[in-house]
């Protein structure tokens, strides 16, 4: 593996998670580029993996037309991409009954469909350099489910059940696909719900605290090292003990 070159590419690496994921990985000497939504983001991303030899690009999700444009690029600048996290996602909470249909088709777009167009959009390149190592981000709620996301915790369902199925066609071309499903993660994600809420969440976390951006890119990054390479098809739950 390790003559392997890692092109790592992680969704919505501007801030929160996915930032925190593209800073460990570069660190660990992938070459990474990670994603945002502007054209600002992209340059931030880049000023942070200057150093490490990687950069931003601009990558609506939802944009097959954009995505398959930046797999291009990238591959074109720097090799076929071996790594790829699914990190970009968005929450449009409500209550069911008051919930619009389009709420329900952004989140599922933005968090699922994504998730299908990218894996697809590396397949190939991984299955020609026969590795790749692909990490979904999920959520407890895809587990256990929370009132006022139905979309939301679907969608975070949905990627694992998907990640099931992809890991037993690819396995045999030395492909993982597996999911980290964060709990309470301190981001501007979480940022917005009430103290309430806050306080309601913390009551059922066994390790009685939130947890942190790193926290989360830590079993990102033991997935895809050496250190993951016999595990597929799995999640891996960071979440403080809110779920057993
Ligand atoms: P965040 O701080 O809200 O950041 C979201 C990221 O996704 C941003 O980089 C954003 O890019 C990007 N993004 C949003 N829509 C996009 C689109 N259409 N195309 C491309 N990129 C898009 O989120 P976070 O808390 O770090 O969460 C990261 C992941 O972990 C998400 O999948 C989330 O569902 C999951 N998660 C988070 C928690 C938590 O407690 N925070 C818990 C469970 C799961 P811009 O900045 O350019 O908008």
């Amino acid at each position: 593996m390790s003559e392997i070159k890692k092109v790592t590419l992680v969704t919505g690496a501007t801030r929160g998670i996915g930032k925190a994921i593209a800073i460990s990985l570069a660190k660990a000497g992938h070459t990474v580029i990670g994603t945002a939504t502007s054209e600002a983001g992209a340059n931030a991303i880049s000023e942070y993996l200057k150093s490490f030899g990687g950069e931003g690009a601009v990558l609506n999700v939802t944009d097959k037309e954009n995505i398959d444009k930046v797999i291009a690029d990238v591959t074109a600048r720097h090799g076929d991409i071996t790594v790829l996290v699914n990190n970009a996602g968005i929450t449009k909470d409500g209550l069911f009954l008051r919930m619009k249909e389009e709420d329900w088709d952004q989140v599922m777009d933005t968090n699922l469909k994504a998730v299908f167009l990218l894996s697809k959009a590396v397949i190939r390149g991984m299955t020609k350099v026969r590795f790749g190592r692909i990490v979904n981000i999920s959520s407890v709620v895809g587990f256990m489910g929370n009132p006022g996301q139905v979309n939301y915790s679907s969608s975070k369902a949905g990627v694992v059940a998907f990640s099931k199925s992809l890991a037993k066609e690819l396995g045999s071309r030395n492909i993982t696909v597996n999911c980290v499903a964060p709990g309470f993660i301190q981001t501007d994600m979480t940022d917005v719900l009430t103290d309430e809420a806050k306080a309601a969440y913390l009551q059922n976390v066994a390790l009685n605290r939130f947890g942190s951006v790193d926290d989360i890119a830590n079993s990102v990054k033991f997935l895809v090292e050496d250190t993951g390479g016999y595990i597929t098809g799995s999640t891996i739950h960071v979440n403080g003990g809110l779920y057993m």
